[in-house]
């Protein structure tokens, strides 16, 4: 397996060797050769998504799956592929992506760390080079800036798919987005793109709402401390949306009492898109009656994306400024770093915090 014609035998990467403990960024093995339908990415920048929280902090179980490498939005350049592989070529860059699009799905890759095996998906990201799947990478050429460019491997392309897929926004609905994270923003933005209006954003996190209001939400209410989503919060949403029942509400927090209020909130014959993946151990109560009134509660996988059609689409409409993309605030961490921008995301960083893997 070689890069620029060298061989890539070893490289950092951050791993995670224990549920609800920092991550280990520490040199790996990768592996000899590269099977069908794999590609070796170097990667130029990772973004770090709610996904891997949830990973670390194994929201949906026990992982079975330690030590593991982890990242699942990307972007960097092609530098070698295994036999099959079609779709794309040494030298091209790409967006690396969780969801499939085109080409072979190949089996993921078996790095070794530490003398023991060490596992990956069929995507990986929070590494200086990773083999992927060749259905989880897309060719782009574009002129936006490249800090953007691993959102489209999720948070943008999920919001695309939210808005447009899950919830089919129609001209002047009334939209209200639960969290205004990454996804929360974009999903905003992408509400607006779709002629949705007004568009309330919803955050514990006053920063948060900031970059909502200039992402384009008509208003933005903070919700109260603990517990998140009191009827306080409820009132304020209702008083900014001037007493009416949303059209449409996309929870992206995955807080069971953001989901409750979610499908409480909704306008009967709406539809409410749950996001954010609950944990395991709290699910939601919720009244069902407003099934019985034709309203649609329903979750999303990742907007339904389709890589290879959406990552185009997308790019095209950030290019004309008509999905914007950059009005994002982006920071960037080095590799070493990870954990502090783990952190800052929890905490309410606002925007998107991206890896650079290269950066000292
Ligand atoms: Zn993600």
């Amino acid at each position: 397996m070689t890069a620029s014609g060298q061989p890539v035998r070893t490289c950092r990467a951050a791993i995670l060797q224990q549920s609800s403990a920092p991550l280990v960024v520490d040199e790996i093995t990768l592996p000899e050769s590269l099977a069908p339908g794999q590609v070796l990415v170097r990667i130029t920048l990772s973004g770090v998504c709610g996904a891997q929280i949830n990973e670390i902090d194994a929201v949906k179980g026990p992982d079975r799956f330690l030590p593991h490498l982890l990242g699942h939005e990307g972007y960097g350049e092609v530098m070698d592929v295994g036999p099959l592989v079609r779709s794309v070529a040494p030298g091209q860059w790409v967006v690396l992506h969780w969801m499939p699009g085109a080409g072979v799905q190949a089996d993921p890759a078996g790095y070794r760390w530490r003398g023991q095996r060490l596992n990956a998906g069929w995507v990986t990201t929070l590494s200086e080079f990773t083999v992927i799947s060749e259905n989880r990478c897309t060719p782009v050429t574009t002129s936006v800036p490249l800090e953007y460019l691993p959102l489209l491997g999720c948070a943008a392309t999920t919001a695309a798919g939210v808005i447009g897929r899950d919830a089919q926004v129609r001209l002047g609905e009334s939209v209200v987005v639960l969290g205004t994270g990454g996804v929360g923003l974009l999903t905003v933005e992408a509400a607006r793109a779709s002629g949705a209006h007004p568009i309330i954003g919803v955050d514990r996190v006053a920063e948060r709402l900031s970059a909502a209001d200039a992402m384009g939400a008509t208003a933005t209410v903070l919700t109260s401390a603990a517990p998140p989503a009191t009827e306080a919060t409820e009132g304020r949403i209702r008083t900014a949306l001037g007493g009416a029942p949303p059209d449409v509400v996309i929870e992206t927090t995955g807080a069971r009492e953001m989901i409750e209020l979610a499908c409480r909130l909704v306008a009967h014959g709406g539809r409410t898109v749950l996001v954010g993946v609950p944990r395991h151990d709290e699910p939601a109560s919720v009244d069902t009656l407003p099934l019985h009134f034709d309203t649609i509660w329903t979750g999303s996988k990742g907007g339904g994306t389709q890589p290879q059609h959406d990552i185009p689409r997308l790019l095209r409409l950030a290019e004309a400024g008509l999905f914007r993309l950059t009005g994002l605030p982006v920071t960037r961490f080095p590799l070493a770093e990870v954990n502090d921008a783990i952190e800052l995301v929890r905490t309410g960083l606002p925007g998107r915090a991206v890896v650079d893997p290269w950066a000292g």
